[in-house]
This record gives structure tokens, sequence and C-alpha cells, in this order.
């Protein structure tokens, strides 16, 4: 067995193996990008297996996703020739019910008690609110579960939590909540996420006798992604680690990207007090990256403050510079994935070797639908397709009943989304009536509200539905598309559901849902819309093995793609509003860093794309180019921006060098504009045979109408009817009769 070991050394650099070997005693491999942090953890399991240290159950070793579990799995079976059934490793989260399962009764639970979904929680959080005198209009239930979250992620059960630290939220009364709440939790014999590590860490505290057992079972203990560890897997690790010492953590502070859930990288700092003696084992070659790329990436991170540092280099010799690739809009910067996609497919790279990293989940919609149309095989990894997400399946229902009252699948899935305070025996009533009558749910419905059959607060109610649908569908031939949609978002209530729920997912949604009055635009019925959306549905069965990849840049931590697309660089996407909002630099450092871990993915090929236009709510918004395509080192990146995206307002993009020319993109003015494509492209471009002289009568989005009064260059000096006499660019004018 040792020259299987020795052979799978060889592969690696020297300080590589010497991270392998330097099997006994507290290990910190830190360590940048790409620079086999992962390799190096996979093989010191081999190593310690094929050594004869340890036995594979002796072995604990965390990953930070069930996916990355199952890689290493495989490539220690690899390496060691057999299957790793059984074995520890996991996710935090996978190994700490596994041995929470069998010490339950310790903390008063059974070993087959039921790991509550966020939802369960919050509905449990719900009932208990009253009780304590809370509020739940201005504490609603997510916020409160947030609150016990946070709280358990830094390992503070309910007797820990000081009156000073829930003093400001519910008049402090959360910390009695939080009480009931675990007292609930154990009367269900159920427990949430939080409670798998804390629980595990109370045991550990209050049974010496089992801690022992465990700290002698784990003779190594081995951390992937540490910097993303929280205060509970922290402890929970020391804990365990604490005989023997023999812990091998490897991270990179710079990929921090999860502090939003709790994660504190100041675990890193800790590991040299907490573990005296630790070996600290810097990685610099990076082997994963051309030189370009590395360069645009560590250029780019050096912006962050109080980092810890470290060098990068690599022995790989030329590669194209990033590309950073400014366009007109949206479309446009999917149709340029899409055509260099096609490009690099038909060269013969396989899909699989490409993908595409967002900021957010809504940015997907507009790619996915290029994407179809292109004929190009993709997945969305760690997320559902737009079209399968929940909200927009929902929103489609809406739809559905409108173009077809008699869908009664449909029907069903929103007559009391969001909350109507339809109860299940009347809407029992509905079935009855309509089976009775062999009509539809949706006709049922219509005719028992003219009657006295339902109860009246929900006769009100389903009589409201049905005005809204009628009024719907009589518009529907009349009013755009969008126009439409977003009447069904704001008069269902649909929409505000969404604006008011305080989960952690919320706010996606409510951008993918503006996303869909985008998406929704271009079709001239509803019923063209919904076909669209059928098939796009029955594309996604297409078994195709060979596909590129959209996922967002949270996702993407750990995995690596010979060629990245990274588009919307643009304020306010990325970084993104609600880390600008934020006062200080925390959340923008946080965003920087995920553009960095973004960059760190290619191997061979980044493209950065930004927009100079974007759809949001069907409203075209001008965008600026995002802050960090400035903080990109010039030398290494290859600026391809059309010219004139921003008039002469001086915005380069960040070239380093002089403003963009002024003129009018050349390549937009040519480009044909059907019927459709005029008016999907846009209400703020110039257009060539409209040339903006003085006299001419104009509109501008926000200023409305107004005449010109002079021209310089593309700069126009224009008096409208009520903003009173603005300078304004062609570009976010047209004509006022087009
Ligand atoms: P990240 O910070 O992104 O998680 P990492 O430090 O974990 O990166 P790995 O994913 O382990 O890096 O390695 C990056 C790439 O470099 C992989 O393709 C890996 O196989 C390769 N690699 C690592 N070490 C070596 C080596 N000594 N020789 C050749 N290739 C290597
Ligand atoms: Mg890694």
């Amino acid at each position: 067995p040792r020259a299987l070991s020795a052979r799978h050394l060889e592969r690696l650099n020297e300080t590589q193996r010497r991270a392998v070997e330097t099997t006994d005693g507290p290990v910190l491999v830190l360590a940048g990008a790409g620079t086999g942090k992962t390799r190096v953890l996979t093989t010191r399991l081999g190593h310690i297996l094929l050594s004869g240290k340890a036995h594979p159950q002796e072995i604990l070793a965390v990953t930070f996703t069930n996916k990355a579990a199952r890689e290493m799995k495989e490539r220690v079976a690899d390496l060691v020739g057999r299957p790793v059934e059984g074995w520890w490793i996991g996710t935090f989260h996978a190994l700490a019910a596994r041995v929470l399962r069998r010490h339950a009764d310790l903390v008063g639970l059974k070993s087959n008690f039921t790991i509550l979904d966020t939802d369960d929680q919050n509905r449990l959080i719900k009932e208990l609110l009253p009780a304590q005198g809370i509020d739940s209009q201005r504490w609603p239930p997510k916020v409160v579960g947030g609150v016990l979250q946070r709280w358990k992620d830094r390992a503070l059960g309910p007797e820990k939590v000081t009156g000073a630290e829930g003093s400001d939220i519910a008049e402090g009364r959360v910390v009695a909540l939080y009480r009931a709440y675990q007292e609930r939790l154990k009367q269900l014999n159920a427990a949430d996420f939080g409670d798998l590590l804390l629980h595990c860490v109370t045991i550990f505290q209050a049974a010496p006798d089992v801690l022992a057992r465990y700290q002698e079972r784990f003779r190594y203990i081995l951390v992937d992604e540490y910097q993303d560890t929280n205060v509970a897997q922290y402890l929970w690790l020391r804990l365990l680690a604490q005989k023997h010492k023999n812990i091998c953590c490897v991270g990179d502070d710079d990929q921090s990207i999860y502090s939003w859930r709790g994660a504190e990288v100041g675990n890193i700092l800790r590991f040299e007090k907490d573990f005296p003696g630790a070996v600290i084992i810097r990685l610099e070659r990076n082997y994963r990256s051309t030189p370009h790329i590395l360069a645009a990436a560590s250029g780019l991170i050096a912006h962050n403050q109080g980092r810890l540092g470290k060098t990068l280099w690599t022995d790989l010799d030329g590669g194209e510079k990033v590309r950073v690739r400014g366009v007109w809009d949206s479309p446009q910067e999917a149709r340029a994935i899409g055509d260099e996609m096609e490009t690099l497919h038909r060269r013969g790279d396989p899909l699989s070797s490409m993908a595409v990293l967002v900021r957010t989940g809504a940015q997907t919609r507009e790619l996915e639908e290029c994407l179809i149309t292109m004929g190009i095989a993709y997945r969305v990894v760690g997320g559902l397709r737009f079209y399968e997400r929940q909200e927009i399946r929902d929103v489609v229902a809406y739809l559905r009943v409108i173009a077809q009252p008699d869908d009664d699948l449909a029907f069903m899935r929103i007559v009391n989304l969001p909350k109507r305070g339809l109860g299940e025996a009347s809407l029992r009533d509905v079935h009855l009536y309509a089976r009775a009558q062999g009509i539809s749910l949706y006709r049922a419905a219509g005719r028992l509200v003219e009657t006295d059959e339902l109860r009246p607060a929900a006769r009100r109610a389903l009589g409201a539905l049905i005005a809204h649908f009628e009024a719907w569908r009589g518009r529907s031939a009349e009013i755009k598309l969008a126009e439409l949609l977003d009447q069904v978002l704001n008069g269902s209530g649909y929409l505000q559901m969404w604006r008011e729920d305080k989960a952690l997912d919320a706010p996606g949604r409510v951008e993918n849902l503006k996303e869909l009055t985008v998406g929704i635009e271009p079709f001239e019925t509803l019923e063209m819309f919904l076909e669209h959306v059928a098939l796009v549905m029955e594309n996604e069965t297409a078994s195709e093995d060979d596909k590129v990849t959209l996922m967002t840049l949270h996702g993407a931590k750990g995995l690596e793609f010979d060629t990245v697309f990274m588009p919307g660089w643009e304020e306010g996407l990325f970084p993104h509003q609600r880390a600008l909002d934020e006062t200080g630099t925390r959340g923008l450092e946080e965003e920087r860093r995920l553009a960095y871990v973004g960059l760190t993915r290619a191997r061979q090929r980044a493209v950065i794309l930004f927009a100079a236009n974007r759809r949001i709510f069907g409203q075209w918004k001008s965008a600026l180019p995002s802050r960090f395509l400035e903080e990109l080192p010039g030398e290494h990146v290859e600026r391809i921006v059309e010219t004139g995206l921003y008039g002469n307002a001086g915005i380069n993009a960040g070239s380093g060098g002089p403003g963009v020319p002024v003129a009018f993109p050349a390549r937009l003015r040519a480009a044909p504009r059907t019927g459709q494509e005029a008016s999907r492209r846009r209400t703020q471009g110039a257009d060539d045979d409209a040339p903006f002289g003085v006299g001419v009568r104009v509109f501008h989005q926000k200023f409305g109408y107004g005449r010109v009064r002079a021209v310089d260059g593309d700069k126009l000096e224009i008096a409208f009817d009520k903003a009173g006499v603005k300078k304004v660019m062609t570009s976010f004018i047209r004509p006022a009769d087009a």
C-alpha cells in the first residue's frame, strides 16, 4: 500500500506534499484559489488510510456541499481502490445529524427526530408568537426565525442568550420565545437545521464521556472551505479535535462569501490561538488559471482591506486576457454569450466545459431563453430553471386561468394564494358543486358567489377574486401583456406577499417576478406566451449529457470550468444594491470576494459582460458598469465596449484610458429592426432616421415631452414641457411620435 501512496504523492508539489504528510498535529492550509487545497485534502485522506495511520471510521472529513462530499468520496475511493460506504465524509449538517441521532435522548429527543425545514419552522414560530405577546405584524415569524437562526449559528442556546442581545427585538420578548420554541420542538420530537450543531455542542459540553468517545474515535479531522464556517461549526470541530489534535483545515479568507449565513472568517485567525503550534502552510502556485486570469483576480481582490494577503503565481503561460464586453442591452448580452458558446463548441470544446455565473437567480431567464432558441443544452445548478420556480409557476397559473377559466389545476393552485381566508370547507363546497354540475371550479365558484351557499367571508373573497379574473380577462386583449401581468401581480396581492416575506429567498423571488414582466413582453397574445412556457418546460426533459452550466456565483465555490461567462457586472446588480445600501464596506467587500471567486473558477477563458440598459419591471433602466471593472488591472484585460453606450458622459468602463468616443455605435444603428424587435428593443434609443435637429419634438423617460433647442454632438438641450430646460443625451430620448 505504501507504494500506492507514494505514487499519489508524486502528483503534488513540495508544499502540497508537506500539507499531506504533516499528518499529525494541527495544520492550517491558507491559500488562494486553485492552489490545490481540495486536492491536498483528498490526497491527505487517502494518504492517512494507505499509510495505515487510521481506519476509515476514524476519519472525519467535512465538505461545504453534499455534492462536494460525493466528489470527495469518489476521489478517495479511487485513491484507495475500494468504495467508501459509511465513512464520515459529509457536510456539517449531515455529520452533526448523524452524531445527534445516536445521542438524541441527551437533549430530550428520540433518535428518529424529524428535521424541520424553514417553512415548518416559521409556522411553528407563528403559533408561538401570541402567547409571548409578540405582534406578528411587527415581528413576522420569518424575522424572528432569522434571529433564532443567527443565535444558533453562534452556538447560543436560549440559556446563553443574554437579555441585552434580544433587547432590541420585540421588546426583549424574543428570548422567552426562543425558550418556548425549543420546548415545542422537543414536544414535536423535531430539530431545525441550526439545532443539529447546537445540540451536538450541548451534548459534548454536558456529557464528557460522550465527547470523549468521539474525540477518541476521530483520530483525523479534515475540513474544506474553512473560511465559511460559523461559530457553532467551529466549536463542534474544536471539541472533537481536542484529544488527538490532528485537524487539518483548508481555506481562503478571500473566498469567504457566506457571512450573511453566519460564517465568520475570523475562525481562520482563531485557529492558531486555539491550536497552539499549528503548522500554517501557504500554497502559492495556482494550477487552475492562466496568468492573465490569475493577475486580474489578484488585482481585483487587492482592493479589499484587512486581508491576510497572499501571493499567487502560475507556471502556465500564454492564454487570453480576461475579456470585458460592454453591450447595449441585456438581450444582446445573452446573445453574445450564446454566440461565443456556439463558436467554442464548434471548435471542439464540450458544452460542459463552459459555465455562466450570475449574481442573482433572476438573471438566468434571459439566458435560458436565448440558449433554448439557439439549441444549446444547459442545466441550472443549485436552483430550478426559471419557469420551474415556485413563484413563476404561481403567476403562470394566474395567467392560465385568465386564458382558460376551466383550467382547474391552475385555479386550485392560486385560489387561496396569497391567503384569502378561504377555508377547506368553502373549497370543498366549490368542488362538490362543480362535480354535481359537471362544470369547472372557476365557473362553479362564479355561480356560488351569487348565492348564499358560502360563508360571507369566503363569498366575499371568492367573489373579489372572480371579479378580478373577469376584469383581467376583459382587458387582456386590449392592453400589453406586460401591463396585464403587472395588474395581476399587484391586483392579486401576490407580489405584495413576497415583498412582505422576510425569508432569505424572498427578495430573489421578487426579482424573478420582475424578470417575468420582461420575459412576457415580446409576446403578442397570452396564448402565445403560455404556449412558449409549455414548450420551454418540455424542452427541459431532453436528456442531453453535454450541457453548459448556469449557476450563481455563490454556488460555484470550489468548482472550475475552462470557460466562464459572467454577465451583469453593473452597479446595483453586481455589486448588488443591497450591499451598496449598507453603511460601511463590509457588504461591498463580500461582493468583491464573490467576484474573485467567480474569476478564479476560470481555467482558460473568462468573459465579463455588462449592459448599458437593462429592463426592470418592463422599464428600461440605464445601468453603469460595475466599479469592479475599474479595479481589474488594465494590462490583463481586453475591453470590447460598444462605443457610445453612455454618450460622452466620460464613463469609460474603466479602460484607464480616455473616454470612449461619443458616436452612436454603428453596429447598433445598422441593426435591422423587425416590428417586434423594435418594440422589444427600447424606448430610449436614438434612431438613425430621426436626427434630433433643433425644433424636433422628443420624449425622454424621466422628463417627458419637450422640444430640442440646441444640439451639441449627441448632447441636446431640450425645453421640456414640464421639467424645464435640460441637457440630455440622445440615447435617452426618442422622437415624440415614435
Ligand atoms: P478553490 O480555492 O477554488 O477551492 P483549491 O485550492 O481547492 O481551489 P483545487 O480545486 O484542489 O484547488 O485544484 C485546482 C486545480 O488544480 C484542479 O484542477 C487540480 O486538479 C489541479 N491541481 C492541484 N494541484 C496540482 C498539482 N500539484 N499538479 C497538477 N495539478 C494540480
Ligand atoms: Mg477547493
